[in-house]
């Protein structure tokens, strides 16, 4: 499917980071700002998209004229994507989920012992994943890889993995930070390299790239 325009599309994007907690006062999580997601959420609600953003606990400003519905955890988060992918035109994996959630969170704050406190980690679902196994035809499906590692093999071996017609690769200084340095892997093989460019300005390039696949 080439998309001829946004205007009118329902468009779904998670965005910012899940929290996975230990007892009811701490919890394992990451430095996800959420500016990717909400910058997505903007620009494709500036070219005329209905736009959902599912968003975890984050402290970016929540983008006007778009519906937001905040999660904390993964679980929480998967949920709400599975209940809304099949009326989505588009997904937008921009979240950075925790690849783990606690076994059985504690009830009651944990108590500082002089022994080592053993924790079990057992994964989340990976949800964009699971939606691209519901996939209904001429739905596009787009993710982030964040690679500590150089070079591109892992980026390529997600989108193949998790279904995706494009994934954006990028480096650990992008979390968190205003700008971002990316490269565009469609599944067709075109790749894109891309300046470093403000959240914005890479959010358009991504809906542009989004908006060509066919
Ligand atoms: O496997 P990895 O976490 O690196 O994949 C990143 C991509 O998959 C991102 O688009 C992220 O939003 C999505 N993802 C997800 N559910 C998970 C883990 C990742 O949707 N549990």
């Amino acid at each position: 499917m080439a998309l001829v325009s946004w205007r009118g599309r329902r468009v779904l994007i998670t965005s910012g980071p899940t929290r996975e907690y230990l007892d009811p006062i701490r919890f394992l999580s990451n430095a996800s700002s959420g500016r990717m997601g909400f910058a997505l959420a903007r620009q494709a609600r500036r070219r005329g998209a209905a736009v959902t953003v599912v968003s975890g606990p984050c402290p970016a400003r929540l983008p006007a004229g778009v519906r937001v519905i905040l999660v904390v955890s993964a679980l929480e988060m998967r949920r709400r994507v599975l209940a809304l992918c099949g009326r989505s035109d588009v997904v937008i994996a921009a979240a950075a989920v925790s690849d783990y959630r606690l076994r059985s969170p504690a009830a009651h704050k944990l108590r500082r012992w002089s022994r080592p406190l053993r924790l079990t980690l057992i994964p989340n679902p990976d949800i964009i994943k699971e939606v691209g196994l519901r996939r209904r035809p001429g739905q596009v499906l787009a993710g982030f890889a964040l690679e500590s590692r150089p070079g591109l093999s892992a980026a390529r071996r997600k989108m193949r993995d998790k279904g995706l017609d494009l994934i954006v690769a990028n480096g650990p200084s992008s979390l968190g930070a205003n700008r971002s340095r990316a490269v565009l892997l469609r599944r067709d093989g075109v790749v894109r390299a891309l300046p470093a460019l403000s959240k914005d300005a890479l959010a358009g390039r991504i809906l542009e790239e989004i908006r060509s696949l066919s």
